[in-house]
């Protein structure tokens, strides 16, 4: 369901450049973002106006709007706010046992669309602490929902911890310990953070968890920087994976900006000196919301 493949337009001076891979994950729909969404769409024809959803099912407003108007899904912020035999679907962040459990209790139709890359790393805690030993989470952000859906998975055992703190941590029993990842962390850093940390700790088990999605749209944004002038990530402010596109864009010295939609480009950023713009969209991102941004940057006259 990604925008993908690539080519040159020419407006006037202006060159806009497509990312060889970007926007929605899952294949089309088989998993991921595009399978999250086709989960919530076939929920939402098969129980009209029953389908709730606790949160974002993925991080981006457009799609949550989207949802809401066309399908009539509703997305309340606490699991308490969802009544009682209705059908629910679990996000593609995932959910902790405490909220499975609760949604067994209020007798609730669940709809799992829980990312298959983020249920192997909550399967991976389980069954690292059960074997005895510690699981170092790395998180974007202790709050994400991943962290917490992956982290919760056990009541004891983990530590979550971000990839800035990572070179100040001390660990007690390396042997006994594992570090895992979040799906969405930077390539390039986590590289680096975790080289670090092996040379520190020899024995340590260092389990990095990225997902492909990720990694291919960081190498796409590292070779699209390549080839043009300034580089644009299409995503919302609160999507992991679209931050750290922003990252990776702005570490390869290239002017980089991010932007939710077409309306919060600024044509300040488009100076004569710009000739070729690369844009990215971030894997929660749809790919109207991409076009849009790739059809304003067209009409931005930087000469
Ligand atoms: S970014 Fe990766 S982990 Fe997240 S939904 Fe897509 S494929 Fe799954």
């Amino acid at each position: 369901m990604g925008l993908s493949g690539s080519y040159y337009n020419s407006i006037k001076a202006m060159q806009v450049r497509l990312a060889r891979v970007s926007g929605f994950c899952g294949d089309g729909g088989k998993f991921g973002v595009s399978g999250a969404i086709r989960l919530a769409q076939e929920a939402a024809l098969s129980n009209p106006g029953q389908v709730y959803i606790v949160g974002d099912l993925v991080h981006n407003t457009h799609v949550t709007d989207w949802l809401t108007d066309s399908y009539g899904i509703k997305f309340v912020k606490k699991l308490d706010q969802v009544p009682d035999g209705s059908t629910l679907v679990i996000k593609a962040h995932g959910a902790p046992p405490d909220f499975c459990t609760t949604c067994e209790a209020k007798n609730l139709h669940v709809v799992d669309a829980t990312c298959p890359m983020v249920k192997a790393a909550q399967n991976l805690v389980r069954q690292f602490v059960s074997a005895g030993k510690k699981v170092i989470y790395v998180a974007s952000d202790k709050k994400h929902d991943e962290a917490i859906s992956v982290s919760q998975q056990v009541d004891h055992g983990v530590k979550v911890v971000t990839l800035d703190e990572l070179s100040a941590l001390e660990i007690k029993n390396p042997l006994e310990t594992v570090v895992l990842t979040q799906t969405t962390l930077s390539m390039l850093e986590t590289q680096k953070a975790f080289a670090a940390l092996q040379k520190k700790y020899p024995e340590l088990a260092i389990r990095p968890h990225l997902c492909q999605a990720t990694t291919e749209r960081q190498r796409a944004v590292l070779e699209l920087a390549d080839e043009v002038d300034l580089l644009v990530v299409v995503g919302a402010p609160h999507s992991s994976n679209s931050r750290r596109l922003l990252e990776v864009a702005t570490s390869t010295g290239k002017p980089a900006y991010a932007v939710d939609e077409a309306e919060d480009l600024d044509p300040a950023w488009f100076g004569a000196q710009i000739d070729s713009v690369g844009v990215i969209a971030g894997a929660s991102t749809p790919e109207w919301i991409t076009q849009a941004v790739v059809a304003k940057i067209k009409t931005i006259n930087n000469e």
